[in-house]
């Protein structure tokens, strides 16, 4: 029996590694980081010792999952061209990062369209991708996926609707590249209502059909302070927001997703005291633990 893959989003302040001795710390076996500051487009290699430093604290590490977020200035719908080229030479960067790091997945937003209108940011998604996807660090890489995440769909974001992530897989030139990341807080700002046990056996149906479940690898497990439907974009503790602990219950236990990770992304403290930030961590990871039958 394997056991149930669970952890949350790290910080990598002080190093790369960083992350690793507080995911052992946390005794937890999946882990989601940035590879670097997430707030700037500026790019810096890895050096080497870098690379050897994380893959050790990893392998000796319980971690057996890790994943990639990219930076939130990355639009790969941007209609302007600026944005659009740094955007695409950024995610190309994460590739590089992650084949370096030895880290399969890259997750990364759909982007916005930003009024130049839906089926028009989809198309500049795609260039975007087919570029990204046909680069030299996807070629040196070819195991590296890049996850797609489904948006809240506040303002003019994109794959707010699971079609919207199946028309872009299905146009792209190496759709065997993406992959998709779901986060719960941002399904049920969307509208997907899997409260119940059919409600969530009719959200996977619809998955299944628009995008395929196979392609699902990863599930952010985030509570929704707004209410179905709010298209707002906020997380909450889990079982202390709109979504509740029942829908975490059902996601964690569902033979079709009891094997994915789960990584959390719920609130940390606003001045990033580690200490407040690790004990939040700690009751959503007990929280998840509790709802899971087998351990
Ligand atoms: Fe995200
Ligand atoms: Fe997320
Ligand atoms: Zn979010």
């Amino acid at each position: 029996m394997r056991l149930v893959l669970l952890g949350c989003h790290l910080s990598i302040a002080g190093g790369l590694e960083k992350s690793i001795e507080q995911a052992e710390k946390l005794e937890i076996n999946a882990l989601q980081i940035f590879s670097r500051n997430a707030r700037t487009w500026k790019i810096t290699h890895l050096k080497p010792e870098q690379i050897e430093l994380f893959r050790q604290k990893w392998e000796a590490s319980r971690v057996e999952y890790i994943n990639i977020h990219t930076s939130y200035l990355i639009n790969l719908g941007s209609p302007k061209e600026e944005v659009f080229q740094k955007s695409i030479e950024a995610l190309k960067d994460e590739i590089l990062r992650s084949g370096q790091l030895g880290i399969p997945h890259v997750n990364t937003h759909v982007g916005e369209h930003l009024g130049s209108g839906v089926d028009t940011g989809l198309a500049r998604i795609v260039t975007a991708l087919n570029e990204v996807l046909a680069g030299p660090e996807a070629e040196q890489y070819p195991d590296v996926l890049v996850l797609l995440e489904n948006d809240a769909g506040s303002g003019s974001a994109l794959g707010v609707r699971f079609e919207e992530m199946g028309a872009i897989i299905d146009n792209v030139k190496h759709p065997e590249r993406l992959c998709v990341c779901f986060d719960t807080c941002h399904g049920h700002a969307a509208g997907y209502d899997f409260t119940s046990e059919d409600g969530l056996a009719a959200m996977l149906a619809e998955f299944d059909e628009k995008i395929g479940l196979k392609r699902l690898k990863l599930i952010h497990v985030n509570d929704s302070k707004n209410p179905l439907g709010s298209r707002k974009d906020r997380h909450e503790h889990i079982g202390k927001g709109q979504i509740g602990e029942k829908a975490f219950e059902l996601i964690v236990n569902h033979p079709k997703l009891k094997d994915l990770p789960f990584v959390l992304e719920t609130p940390k403290s606003a001045d990033e005291d580690e200490k407040l930030n690790s004990e939040m961590d700690i009751v959503n990871l007990g929280t998840m633990r509790r709802l899971r039958h087998e351990k």
